[in-house]
């Protein structure tokens, strides 16, 4: 249940329980380098998981689950839109470390209860506790905190029936969950330095900004210049960059590197490739979804992986990045929405 990191710039263990398979394979894109002048490289943490579909959540949740066991939780209750990679991916890690899942899940798309898609009919296979949550008229930040009110009644109950419950936001982004991508990170420069080369860039679809953070703390953990870029999926705050700083920091300071501080010149971020919303199909992604399988035979989603990595095409491009730089996509997972709601692809196949 508690492993010490094997890295000796950790000055501090932190609790890790196994749900995943690391390292996950790193390989080049090189149809996609020819076609557009770079050098691509694709990290495949869409391979991490024990379910066929694994995913980035996997490595924040050895984390977070290696903390909820030591703390004697039995119970692991998250959050999530109905089609959520994030709920499937926690509840399929407490089911194999033995952990009963329950999950609040907020239909953006609603749900046909006689044909279930995608995320929500693994969900349902893994025999979780789900509770739906219908957003009356409400944004999904607001649906959520009505969400959160619902999960603190039903801990109140398991708690007097004895049970311990370990409560994770959306998207697993807290401190803890991102040490997982201090790992990821390290994980992926020492197959870069294995192959002799030395990334310029690194992309990463960014929802609720975890996976960024953790990969900028463990960028400023080695000391390197890789630029990191967060494609955005939904709209965000002002106070974004900060948050995702914050939660950085904290990942550094559970490894014991408080001498260590991220700002938020350390990463970038940028709204300008997600289209209409938060699951809703953009065409141009699609293009680049269709174009990918086609000519790499490598799936994206149509909610991070395809928005991302068709926002990174078109950073490259517009900052005229200069071609031959070595750019690495990290491939998120998700790919379980093909599978999904119609209201969620778009016009996706037309081959
Ligand atoms: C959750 C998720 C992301 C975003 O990760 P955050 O850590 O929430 O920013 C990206 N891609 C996929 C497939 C995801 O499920």
């Amino acid at each position: 249940m508690y492993s010490p990191e094997e890295n000796t710039q950790w000055r501090k263990p932190v609790n890790r329980m196994s749900v995943g398979f690391f390292p996950t394979p790193l390989h080049r894109l090189n149809k996609l380098s020819e076609m557009t002048g770079y050098n691509l490289y694709l990290k495949r943490d869409d391979l991490s998981g024990f379910n066929a579909y694994g995913g980035n959540k996997i490595r924040k949740l050895e984390y977070l689950l290696g903390d909820a066991a030591a703390k004697g939780c039995d119970t692991v209750i998250t959050y999530g839109a109905t089609q959520s990679n994030h709920a499937m991916e926690t509840i399929s890690a407490a089911r194999r470390a033995g952990l009963y899942p329950i999950v609040y899940l907020i239909s953006l798309v609603t749900p046909d209860e006689n044909d279930l898609r995608g995320n929500l009919l693994l969900d349902t296979l893994f025999d979780a506790e789900i509770h739906i949550v219908s957003p009356d008229g409400e944004t999904m930040a607001q649906a959520t905190e009505r969400a959160h009110i619902l999960a603190e009644k039903r801990i109140a109950q398991l708690e007097q029936e004895g049970h311990k419950c370990y409560d994770i936001p959306t998207g697993g982004a807290t401190e803890v969950g991102s040490v997982g991508y201090i790992t990821g990170y390290c994980e992926l420069m020492d197959q870069m330095d294995a192959l002799g080369e030395k990334p310029d860039y690194l992309f990463t679809a960014t929802g609720t900004g975890g996976t960024l953070a953790g990969l900028t703390a463990g960028k400023c953990l080695r000391g390197d210049n890789v630029a990191i870029v967060g494609i955005q999926v939904s709209p965000k705050t002002d106070e974004y960059g900060d948050h995702v700083a914050e939660i950085a920091n904290g990942a550094l300071s559970c490894i014991g590197r408080n001498d260590i501080r991220v700002s938020t010149k350390d990463f970038q971020y940028t709204p300008l490739y997600f289209g209409a919303g938060y699951e809703i199909p953009f065409e141009e992604a699609n293009e680049t979804i269709r174009r990918l399988a086609k000519y790499e035979g490598v799936l994206m989603d149509t909610v991070y992986t395809g928005k991302g990595f068709n926002g990174m095409l078109r950073y490259l491009e517009e900052k005229n990045v200069p071609k031959g730089s070595t750019v690495v996509f990290l491939h998120t997972g998700g790919t379980t929405a093909l599978f999904a709601e119609k209201e969620i692809l778009g016009d996706l196949i037309q081959f």
